[in-house]
């Protein structure tokens, strides 16, 4: 209903708009039946789009615009409405009605071609869209045109995952003056890099990494697959110095390193290097699951008391539910705590909980869930979704 208010007031205001500019134009000659002809048609658009009759409302206006093209705009934006409804087909006959006034002058068909192609886009019909935007890129004098086409374009090479043609289309001026626009390219760099390293090209997936390092010096997940590739090679060393490269990008993708380096020190057999590593890691902002790592360490050493101490340290400094719940497990271990069936009871409803809570959290959207996705599934933006990390997450 909301929307169709919108609509309505949309309406009204074309109305207004022409009927305001007809009183400029035709101050003296007063010719009643043309001048009433438009509101007229106008206002019988408008209550066929009240009577939630979007198809004749269109039909109407559309008659009403062979009269008078000088509402080109309040057209356009009556076509992203219907397009915004999700009713993008209407929006097409909108869009393509206006496109065959030969009135439209270069700019307002650029505009045109340009709201087709978000309909075309909206409708998944991907061959038309990237037609019109190719042509709209390589023939339209106005920037700020151009740049939104580049842009519409990048957007519907990423849905076909193409990353080669989307860094063809932004590189070099989009990526130039919009950060967002290089954070994606990083990423694009990095599903190519994916793409060799699947196809076993480790190489060529390095060259991309530097390249996505270059373009976007943050990007976290160049550096993720960069200690991949090391660890598929058995550099366990190398792996390491890559992994440590991530807290000093951006702190809060601490909790993804933590075990790919336990597992690389393991390997190495370097228990002392995974404890002061580890306690590095936790030093600048804490987190649980780096201090339950110290604690198997130390009880790896034979420190089960020291353990215990350090963690009930740690968890009175920094209270979190899987804390509670390591500590819990801890207490299991020692057959002489009492109440060792009543512990078992509690631990095992925190642990149900735990389970159930997501890990990963969009900063952009909020979209949560237990996966790391480097592209967020619900807002498609690049490198939002972090660990969470509050007190019953982390
Ligand atoms: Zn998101």
């Amino acid at each position: 209903m909301l929307d169709f208010l919108l609509l309505a007031l949309l309406v009204v205001a074309i109305a207004i708009g022409w009927w305001l500019g007809r009183l400029q134009r035709v101050p003296l000659v007063r010719n009643s039946q043309q001048q009433n002809m438009l509101p007229r048609d106008y206002f019988t658009g408008l209550n066929y789009l009240l009577n939630e009759q979007p198809d004749r409302a269109i039909e109407t206006f559309i008659q009403a615009l062979e009269v008078n093209s000088d509402t080109v705009d309040t057209h356009i934006a009556l076509g992203a409405l219907f397009r915004s409804r999700g009713e993008a087909d209407r929006a097409v006959r909108i869009h393509q009605n206006l496109l065959a006034r030969p009135a439209l002058n270069a700019m307002q068909s650029d505009q045109v071609q340009l709201e087709l192609s978000r309909d075309f886009l909206q409708l998944g019909v991907l061959d038309r869209a990237e037609r019109l935007l190719q042509q709209l890129i390589r023939d339209t004098q106005d920037n700020d045109i151009r740049r939104s086409a580049k842009r519409l374009l990048v957007d519907l090479f990423e849905r076909e995952r193409e990353w080669q043609q989307a860094l063809d289309v932004a590189s070099p001026q989009l990526m130039r003056q919009e950060e967002d626009m290089r954070r994606a390219a990083a990423h694009w760099l990095c599903e190519l890099a994916q793409q060799h390293l699947e196809s076993a090209s480790p190489s060529l997936a390095r060259k991309h990494l530097r390249q996505a390092l270059t373009t976007d010096p943050a990007c976290v997940r160049a550096n993720w697959l960069l200690a991949n590739i090391e660890r598929e090679a058995g550099n366990y060393k190398a792996e390491i110095r890559v992994l440590r490269r991530i807290p000093e990008q951006s702190q809060g993708f601490t909790p993804i390193v933590l075990k790919p380096l336990r597992d690389a020190y393991l390997k190495l057999e370097d228990e002392e290097g995974l404890e002061q590593s580890l306690r590095l890691l936790n030093e600048p902002m804490p987190h649980i699951s780096a201090v339950i790592m110290i604690a198997q360490s130390m009880i790896r050493r034979g420190d089960h008391a020291g353990a215990t101490a350090f963690a009930v340290e740690q968890v009175n400094a920094n209270p979190s539910l899987r804390g509670i719940d390591y500590l819990m497990d801890l207490y299991l271990l020692d057959r002489s705590v009492p109440q060792h069936e009543n512990i078992a009871l509690l631990q095992q409803h925190i642990s149900k909980r735990l389970d159930a809570l997501p890990r990963f959290r969009c900063q952009r959207c909020g979209f949560s869930g237990m996966q790391l996705h480097w592209h967020c599934p619900r807002c498609r933006s690049w490198g939002s979704v972090k660990p969470i990390n509050d007190l019953e997450s982390e």
